[in-house]
């Protein structure tokens, strides 16, 4: 049986009519950038954050860079960033001008370890950038004790790990403002590009708005100098319905990684995710390690199962960095993970067959 990296046709396919009539809806309003779904699902996604302002934006990518500027960070600041991250996480640093600092994580829990991050804090650092890899929530009290102890602000990039709390606290409710994406792959994907900024701070969320939107809050009067960063009406339709399921599909996820934990549990040379305390995973990735592991992904490959690797050039390394002057060696745990990971397929409607299958393969890789 051939077991794909991700299916949508469990989740699409029931959802079928149900998300046709809502984009229907919109295209028979005529109302197509900014309308009413916009604003509904920003209420929705606002509430299930548990923030009280949600704006909606066009990707994850402008959802961390808007709020970064929404904040004020800029040319001559720097910015905490996990060092194994996807690289969106810095690049939004960088268009607003400041410097991305890496920090190294945590090897057993692959995020941001709080305990290091007092090391790279400078005269110039002005936040802290968590990232809730693959869907794990961060030590969320550790760091924000962190930023309180040294004035910084704090902007989760929440792209994976929507529904995840940190001591039953839902992550990108955490920071001065959190940014998600419904990239299509994500635990909540639209059919398209789309994003949101998650804030308790009515003042930054106008500032958001308005940034989103040319700089403008009345039509053909610029204030500042913004973007056109707005989230689509019928992404926007299309993420209303899938909201509402949301919950079962990550319900569906972690009773996937629980059958791969017991049944992966115990092979020698194979490294398992863990969850830290207090946290909750939502598995947006389920993700091994092995010093074997291009090998284990051509033997999985040559039994038709897909796998993917996140990542396998960590950001300090891309040819988009090279002037920050990193080399090989500069960030080993990073580098160590990127050598070293593997991510398994998992996706809502993977059944435990699926899940003994691509286990057993693996157990024989080891034998
Ligand atoms: C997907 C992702 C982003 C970027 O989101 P886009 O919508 O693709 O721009 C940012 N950070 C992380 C950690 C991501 O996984």
């Amino acid at each position: 049986m051939n077991i794909p990296f991700l299916s949508f046709d469990f989740q699409h396919t029931p959802l079928r009519e149900e998300i046709l009539a809502a984009m229907a809806q919109v295209y028979d309003a005529q109302w197509y950038v900014l309308g009413q779904r916009v604003q509904e699902f920003e209420a929705a996604y606002g509430l299930f954050s548990g923030t009280s302002h949600c704006v909606g934006v066009a990707n994850g990518l402008d959802a961390l860079h808007l709020a970064l500027r929404a904040l004020g960070i800029g040319p001559g600041d720097e910015v905490l960033v996990p060092s194994n991250t996807y690289v969106a996480t810095w690049l939004a640093v960088s268009h607003v001008g400041a410097t991305p600092v890496p920090v190294e994580p945590n090897p057993c829990t692959y995020n941001l370890d709080p305990t290091q991050l007092e090391a790279a804090i400078t005269g110039r650092t002005r936040a802290i950038m968590p990232v809730h890899l693959y869907g794990h929530a961060c030590e969320m009290p550790a760091i924000m004790a962190v930023a309180q102890r040294h004035s910084l602000l704090v902007v989760e990039d929440n792209a994976q790990a929507q529904g995840a709390t940190a001591y039953g606290r839902p992550t990108g409710s955490f920071g001065q403002a959190n940014a998600t994406s419904f990239y299509p792959g994500k635990n909540l994907g639209a059919l398209g590009d789309a994003g949101a900024v998650t804030t308790n701070d009515e003042t930054l969320a106008q500032e958001l708005r308005r940034l989103r939107n040319y700089g403008s809050t009345q039509k053909y009067y610029n204030e500042v100098i913004g973007y056109n960063s707005r989230l689509d009406e019928l992404q926007a339709a299309v993420l209303l319905v899938k909201l509402r399921y949301l919950q079962q599909w990550t319900q569906q996820r972690q009773q996937i990684a629980a059958w791969y934990q017991q049944q992966l549990a115990g092979i020698s040379g194979l490294q398992l995710p863990q969850t830290s305390a207090g946290s909750t995973h939502v598995y947006h990735l389920f993700v091994i390690r092995t010093t074997q592991r291009d090998a284990l992904q051509q033997h999985l490959a040559a039994e038709g199962i897909a796998t993917l690797i996140h990542y396998p050039v960590p950001p300090h390394l891309q040819h988009a960095y090279q002037h920050l002057g990193y080399q090989q060696g500069s960030l080993p745990v990073a580098e160590e993970l990127a050598a070293t990971c593997l991510s398994l397929p998992l996706w809502p409607g993977m059944t435990e067959e699926h899940v003994s299958i691509v286990a057993a393969a693996i157990a024989t890789f080891f034998a």
